[in-house]
């Protein structure tokens, strides 16, 4: 059984309104939260798994006043404090245009330990509802999530800039050409280039590097995933940030995922 540990904050995705689509860890960590702040997208259907716990509308939207930023963020470090077991509760996945990298640096200099559980994003469920892929080897080879008003002054960027995070399914174990391929789009030499192999599985493991780099390096055990983009660099903070500038460039992590 999953369940919700106190003091720590656990950033989780409800999915695209389906409670149906909730995750199973999810359902089970929300059960027993103490606190759930959520955002205005999530339904009333997936709310009612949070049985014991205050549920705190924190979304920006339906006319309601503003609540900045970093009043959630201050509200997930004052309850976690407390000793609560405090959901922040995003439709969708969580790391999807969800500001989640400005509440996990808040979190992470507070000191507070966190969770990610990662949930089913808006575009699966919309070609899920056409019945359509998003990617056909016939002539659909990339997906791009962009966002229409993602932050002030930003317009829908083409995938293809530097600012897009790529993840690269089926990278294969040779990384060669496909660092020679993202050098020659002119794409910078020091752009974080992390290798997940095993996601979300006991035997995870996590090859840190930059886009300079990852020719030399090979990828782990099967099956595994290339993600390259400024978005993953770590906070300055952490010491992560030295290893990866050394020599090899290269840092195994074997942590494991959330184990509930
Ligand atoms: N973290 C969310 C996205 C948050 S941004 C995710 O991973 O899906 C909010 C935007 O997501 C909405 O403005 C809308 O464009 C889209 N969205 C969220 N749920 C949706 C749904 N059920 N159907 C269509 N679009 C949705």
């Amino acid at each position: 059984m999953t369940a919700a540990r106190a003091g720590t904050v656990y950033l989780v995705g409800a999915g695209p309104g389906d409670p149906e689509l909730l995750t199973l860890k999810a359902a089970r960590l929300l059960a027993t939260a103490d606190v759930v702040l959520h955002d205005d997208l999530v339904p009333e259907a997936v709310l009612v798994h949070a049985e014991r716990a205050l549920a705190i509308n924190v979304g920006k939207r339906c006319g309601r006043k503003n609540i900045a930023q970093e009043q959630i963020n201050r509200m997930m470090v004052d309850y976690a404090r407390r000793g609560m077991a405090v959901i922040r509760l995003k439709s969708g996945d969580p790391l999807v245009f969800g500001r989640a990298g400005e509440e996990m640096d808040a979190l992470t200099s507070a000191g507070i330990p966190f969770e990610v559980v990662p949930g089913i994003t808006a575009a699966f469920a919309a070609a899920a509802a056409l019945r359509r892929p998003l990617t056909d080897r016939r002539g659909g080879s990339s997906v791009s999530f962009c966002a229409g008003s993602h932050a002030p002054g930003s317009a829908i960027q083409p995938a293809s800039l530097a600012g897009a995070t790529r993840v690269i399914y089926m990278p294969g174990r040779d990384l060669r050409a496909v660092a020679a391929q993202l050098r020659s789009e002119g794409l910078s030499a020091e752009l974080p280039c992390v290798i997940v192999s095993r996601a979300a599985q006991p035997d995870q493991e996590i090859v840190r590097t930059t886009l300079a780099k990852l020719e030399r390096v090979r990828s782990g055990p099967a099956p595994s995933i290339l993600l390259v983009g400024e978005a993953l660099r770590e906070a300055r903070s952490e010491a992560v940030e030295e290893v990866v500038g050394q020599a090899t460039g290269v840092m195994m992590d074997h942590s494991q995922p959330v184990a509930l």
